[in-house]
């Protein structure tokens, strides 16, 4: 018998989205596998309503709740992490990509001597998982030989339906005794306020690249998006260019989506930039050119100047959304 055990990362109490896809996913794997039980394991102080028929299938979920686990701390996370998966017996690991999950899980497969098979993974069944290498060119498959297994899964692949949720356990954890806590003090805590949705999150993405023409160009952007209640994304050359931050930035050195809908807007379609994108629903791409290669990856295309057909499209989607 298998026993899969999945980190639910959480910040300022609300559990990620890309968690519980990785969770409902993991889910799917162990109904395939027929002979694996399902955990979850959550640090922090959260509130476990927020987890109702958010999950799919049967499972346990172990919780670390107490205040010092509020905010990531690598050494604690991977004690509590590494101890929760020796005590209960896990099989493998598995994180949706995140900035923590490429943090920990290092740590932690030498911290319970696993192999660890990370980079936007998606599972085969089997042990396996497939990546795509040299920026999306080619896909490879991995067969960990060596137990227990750490997985890091791509984290923006869509949430499968289950409408009517799991039977979800929660045991907790008792408060740890923190000896290296000094170790790792905090310097700043930096709260996000309300805002829109975080780019790898996001259920719409508008991107702009080099053809939105400058930083203002992307006030167009960002108007789609909010309207639209989606995030805003950039190509490479419009982070370079310091006309947005690179925690919008998409694609090979970026982050890798999975919207359901996906806007390029003057972006050409690189492979390094598509290598983010793969997951992504409906693709529709605004270009000037007609011969960009965006256009083989886009389900619609709009040859045009951007600065022309983003103001319309926008006006089109504000009186549709006067009418709803
Ligand atoms: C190792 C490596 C990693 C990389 N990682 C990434 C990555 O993570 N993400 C990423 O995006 N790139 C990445 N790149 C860069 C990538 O190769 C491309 O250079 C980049 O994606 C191009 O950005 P762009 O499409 O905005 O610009 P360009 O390629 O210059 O394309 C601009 C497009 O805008 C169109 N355009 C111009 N004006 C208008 C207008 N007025 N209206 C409509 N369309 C217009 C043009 O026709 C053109 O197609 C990486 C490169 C390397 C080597």
């Amino acid at each position: 018998m298998k026993k899969f055990l999945v980190f639910l990362e959480q910040r300022e109490g609300i559990v990620k989205q890309s968690s519980l896809s990785a969770w409902n996913r993991v889910q799917e794997l162990a109904a395939l596998d027929g002979n694996s039980v399902v955990a979850g394991i959550l640090a922090g102080p959260v509130d476990t309503g927020q987890l109702d028929g958010a999950m799919a299938g049967d499972g346990v979920i172990y919780h670390a709740g107490e205040d010092g686990l509020g905010v990531y701390n690598q050494e604690r996370y991977t004690r509590v992490v590494a101890d929760t998966f020796t005590r209960e017996a896990c099989t493998d690991l598995f994180f949706a990509d995140t900035v923590m999950a490429r943090d920990m899980a290092p740590r932690l497969s030498v911290r319970i001597q696993a192999s660890l098979l990370s980079g936007r993974t998606t599972l085969d069944g089997d042990d396996g998982v497939s990546r795509r290498v040299y920026s999306g060119s080619f896909q490879a498959s991995f067969v960990p030989t060596r137990q227990p297994r750490i997985y890091i899964l791509s984290s923006s692949a869509p949430v499968p339906a289950f409408p009517d949720g799991g039977r979800i356990n929660f045991i907790d954890i008792e408060p740890q005794q923190w000896t290296v806590e000094d170790l790792f003090p905090m310097v700043r805590r930096i709260i996000m306020g309300e805002g829109p949705p975080d780019v790898a999150e996001a259920r719409i993405v508008v991107a702009g690249g080099r053809g939105m023409g400058s930083a203002e160009g992307f006030a167009l952007i960002e108007q789609l998006a909010s309207l639209l209640g989606g995030a805003v994304g950039a190509s490479r050359t419009a982070v370079d260019s310091g006309w947005r931050s690179h925690a919008e930035q998409i694609g090979q050195t970026g982050k890798t989506v999975a919207p359901a809908l996906y806007f390029a807007c003057g972006i050409s379609g690189a492979v390094q930039h598509l290598a983010g994108i793969g997951s992504a629903g409906v693709v529709v791409a605004i270009n000037s050119d007609r011969g960009a290669p965006i256009f083989d990856a886009a389900d619609y295309g709009l040859v045009g100047d951007v600065h022309i057909v983003l103001p319309k499209l926008i006006d089109l989607v504000k009186e549709f959304l006067k009418k709803q």
